[in-house]
């Protein structure tokens, strides 16, 4: 599938200069060609939504609105599901906590992105330690939902993809498990829904949560999609207009506020239409596509990856559920003797490839990842770090649709 970017060229200190290798999609992919040109068809229409009587107005309204029903049908959600347009998906998971009910626990893993791992701290919250299959992710899940019984709602939230190894998370039989509990679950498909179809119906979770920007959408717009009830019940995650339907002074000098009961209650404020309008045309241009075919292309890539890194006796990728895992177009490394900062930029500047170094914003993870097994990584990793600190970091490589075979192969032969 054709993205944008791919003629970038980069000076490499070696001399000369290189088309760019953008292999860093699970922070952010490249755009859609095709997004691209909805987006541009549009832009010069652009108008408010649900706020004028005018030609343009009422076409951005349309516009919105069929984006929320392309979303509905891309994420094949349940007929009475609402799809609320937010910033990103850590926003929408500061959205669903704010809507917990009083008295919620949670449940959450030590492994997840922070966005999953930390917007509950208003909640009663438990960690579950990194399990190293599938089966015991289950298993450890069942365990702390049947200790801590009895309760009133809960709500475990888990990843579908992991942004640190790739790894797919068992989430049908984690939603069983909640559900036979009577928790409910929220499932974080910021690095799924690029990769594999999301289905709420056949996953049976209650929300799903992703963002436009790694969905090849890159215009500031996510979605968290799901049940109704928790987030009617809830205030408005912002309070102004959009979400307020009526509002009236009252005669003792305050104010009444009628909120809206459908999505419009979280979506204060004039919405970004580009974005969202990215989004369901990212969502159209997979499923024509087809994820048959992008995750078989994607496999290809994979395994080029993952043999070309095997051979590099150095070199340890980094995994919770072994190598027979199913995964995504996500791999996150360590090279022994090198600092995985230095590496990064080495892949940069010597070979115009773009991937992350760090601990992508999941440090229990990665903390478990290397910390059972320190890797010499040389030193400070950490902007800020002390001289002679250690750092547990790594390097992640990640690509997906329009990533063609000559950027993997030569990451693979620039680590090499
Ligand atoms: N969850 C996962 C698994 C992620 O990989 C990311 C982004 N790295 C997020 C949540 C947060 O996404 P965003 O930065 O778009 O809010």
């Amino acid at each position: 599938m054709p993205v944008l970017g791919r003629d970038v060229t980069v000076p490499l200190v070696t001399g000369g200069e290189v088309t760019y290798a953008a292999l860093d999609y699970a922070a952010s992919a490249p755009a859609l060609q095709r997004v691209w040109d909805d987006v541009a068809a549009y832009a010069p229409y652009y108008g408010s939504v649900h706020r004028g009587a005018g030609y343009l107005s009422q076409l951005s309204t349309d516009l919105f609105e069929n984006s929320r029903r392309t979303v509905h049908e891309f994420l094949d959600c349940r007929d009475d599901d609402q799809v609320v347009f937010t910033r990103s998906t850590t926003d929408s998971l500061n959205l669903l906590a704010a809507a917990l009910p009083a008295g919620c626990r949670v449940f959450v893993f030590e492994t997840e992105h922070h966005a999953s791992l930390l917007p509950w701290s208003d909640a009663d919250v438990t960690y579950l330690d990194a399990p190293r299959t599938p089966a015991d992710a289950v298993r450890t899940l069942e365990r702390a939902l049947a200790d801590r019984e009895p309760y009133g709602p809960a709500l475990v939230c888990v990843t579908g993809a992991s942004n640190v190894t790739g790894e797919l998370w068992p989430v049908r039989e984690l939603a069983a498990a909640a559900h036979a509990h009577g928790a409910r679950i929220v499932l974080d498909a910021a690095q799924l829904a690029p990769h594999h179809p999301v289905s709420v119906r056949d996953l049976d979770v209650d929300w799903v949560a992703f963002s436009g920007h790694k969905l090849y959408a890159p215009f500031g717009s996510g979605v968290l999609a799901g049940r109704a009830d928790w987030l009617q019940a809830a205030e408005p995650y912002l309070a102004g207009g959009g979400a307020s339907r009526t509002v009236a002074r009252r005669a003792d000098g305050g104010v009444d506020v009628e909120w809206h009961t459908t999505a419009a209650r979280h979506e204060a404020g004039s919405p970004n239409v580009i974005g969202v309008y990215a989004i369901a045309s990212a969502c159209k241009a997979l499923t024509e596509a087809g994820f048959d075919a992008l995750v078989a292309r994607e496999r290809h890539l994979i395994d080029t990856v993952r043999a070309g890194l095997a051979e590099v006796p150095e070199v340890r990728v980094l995994s919770l559920f072994g190598d027979d895992a199913p995964r995504v177009g996500v791999i996150s490394f360590v090279v022994d003797g090198w600092n995985s900062s230095h590496f990064a930029a080495a892949l940069s500047a010597e070979y115009g490839i773009g991937v992350r170094d760090g601990l992508f914003c999941a440090h229990p993870l990665v903390r478990t990842l290397l910390g059972s097994d320190p890797q010499d990584v040389g030193e400070c990793g950490a902007p800020d770090a002390a001289p002679g600190e250690r750092s547990l970091n790594a390097i992640r490589v990640s690509f997906g649709a329009g990533t063609p075979d000559e950027h993997v192969e030569r990451f693979v032969t620039a680590v090499r």
